[in-house]
């Protein structure tokens, strides 16, 4: 099966997830983000070793997922903060009982 590209009215299968003329994306076009150091519209990809960030997969740098960070930060101040306070409580519970 064949249509028209919207880009550039080349004959692209209908298969394809980008047109193989101009590149232009026809599959999973919600999931585009511009990357800010390529200015692509691209699909972010994960790495293995870190899922939290996004990467571009043209030029392999971070896509800042600001929502995403913001919300990782809180959480690891909170678990901190909340671990700190746990063992500073169990060290001041020590201290008081073994004095
Ligand atoms: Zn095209
Ligand atoms: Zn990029």
């Amino acid at each position: 099966m064949l249509k028209e590209c919207v880009e550039c009215s080349n004959q692209v299968s209908t298969d394809a997830d980008a047109c193989p003329h101009c590149g232009y994306r026809i599959r999973g076009r919600d999931q585009l983000v511009d990357c800010r150091h390529c200015h692509q519209s691209v699909i972010p990809v994960t790495h293995p070793h870190d899922t939290i960030s996004r990467y571009c997969p043209l030029c392999s740098k971070p896509i800042t997922n600001i929502g995403c960070r913001r919300a990782f930060q809180i959480i690891t101040i909170c678990v901190t903060t909340l671990i700190l306070g746990t063992i500073f409580a169990i060290i001041a519970w020590f201290t008081k009982v073994f004095q």
